[in-house]
């Protein structure tokens, strides 16, 4: 195949990491040709000196100064900053494929811009589908850029539909692991501290995403993901718990049959398919020998010890501004629980309280969609410090 041009934004988190371990071993195949990133300069030195990508692109001016200080002696990439940093690094630096795997509603703009400019995505920023998922679809489908995720369920689900009549889809099956407290009563639940929650039993990832795997949360905001990326109603998807994470999502047909996708958990998988489709990379990851693996388990969700993943169906169901004020109060309320500020079930209660007072209709722009973000985040803080959590 020929040169694949990367964008990669979020190249320091825990998908860029992987993504660049997967171009790594296939140097040939792909060629990087700008990185973005928050703050973690010393990190995006490392990789601009090795990848030598035309544009870089950080979070403000005093980041842009600390990493030009430390890149090599005669390297040749532009060095940019602030929201339109992002928006070039994704639309603007000759991109054929923009990896977006930047954390959080920051990952919205530069995702809708690549999806207006007609460049493919590969999307592990699942917050942009769930603030602005109608927006981001339709810019995609006017113009013609695909949108492959890189979520390992929603890449199984993507795997399972391949070569299949959309017609022929019953459900949609997610899986989740259940995170480390699925076997939790509501008293051991309400002591659960932010060291417990890191603790995850399959897949390493970033902190938030971590404490949304234990609440999840996760699983709710994934639900909505499958909605948009896949065009299936709510009633037609179906949450199961499967500790093992090794069926990674599976799509049920009218025929009464379910076809999965299987492999060992480990993220490098989901990115290179959406890096390679749709040819398949070969990668150096253990085998996954079934009569290893012996016993598979799958069992129903308790949505009443775990409100996080009700109220995110909830959100969903309603439409308009609520997927993007559920997730802008959890990303708030995560943040308090990590500091130490906030309990483990004050986490979903905070998203419940803001979700109650939101009354604004369907935005029509992502400019309205940040609003909503904006207005759910004070909300969220505030609901924080009259529970005592302050300042
Ligand atoms: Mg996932």
């Amino acid at each position: 195949m020929a040169v694949k041009k990367l964008a990669i934004l979020g190249s320091t988190g825990s998908i860029g990491v992987s993504t660049l371990e997967v171009i790594s071993g296939h140097r040939d195949k792909f060629q990087v040709v700008s990185l973005a990133a928050a703050r973690s300069v010393e990190a995006l030195a490392a990789q601009a000196a090795l990848h030598q990508p035309g544009l870089l692109a950080v979070k403000d001016a005093a980041a842009a100064d600390q990493l030009k200080a430390l890149l090599p002696t005669g390297f040749k990439g532009k060095v940019l900053s602030g929201p339109q940093g992002y928006l070039e690094a994704a639309a603007g630096s000759g991109a054929d494929l923009v990896v977006s795997a930047m954390v959080g509603a920051a990952g919205l703009l530069p995702t809708f811009t690549a999806a207006k400019a007609g460049i493919d995505i590969a999307l592990a920023n699942k917050e942009a589908l769930v603030a602005g998922g109608s927006l981001v679809i339709e810019a995609a489908r006017a113009n013609g850029a695909a949108i492959i995720p890189v979520d390992s369920e929603h890449s199984a689900i993507y795997q399972s539909l391949m070569g299949q009549d959309r017609d022929g889809i019953k459900r949609l099956w997610l899986t989740a692991s259940g995170g480390p407290f699925r076997d939790f009563s509501a008293a051991e639940l309400a002591r659960v501290t932010p060291q417990m929650a890191l603790d995850h039993p399959n897949w390493s990832m970033g902190p938030k995403i971590t404490v949304d795997s234990a609440t999840l949360m996760n699983k709710g905001l994934e639900v909505i993901e499958a909605h948009w990326l896949f065009g299936q109603s709510f009633e037609r998807i179906k949450v199961v718990i499967h500790p093992q994470s090794v069926v990674h999502s599976a799509v049920e047909y009218v025929d009464g049959s379910l076809i999965a996708q299987m492999g060992q958990p480990d993220m490098k998988a989901p990115i290179a398919f959406a890096l390679s489709y749709p040819q398949r990379l070969a990668l150096d990851l253990p085998a996954l020998d079934l009569a290893q693996v012996a016993s598979l388990t799958f069992f129903e969700p308790d949505l009443e010890r775990f409100p996080s993943l009700a109220l995110a169906f909830a959100a969903g169901r309603a439409g308009g501004s609520a997927p993007a004020v559920l997730n802008a109060a959890n990303e708030i309320a995560v943040g308090r629980f990590l500091e130490g500020r906030l309990s483990y079930p004050g986490i979903s209660a905070c998203v419940e309280a803001v979700l109650e007072q939101n009354t604004s209709g369907s935005p029509a722009s992502v400019a309205e969609v940040l609003e909503a973000d904006r207005w759910a985040r004070s909300k969220a803080r505030a609901w924080v410090e009259d529970q005592g959590g302050s300042p």
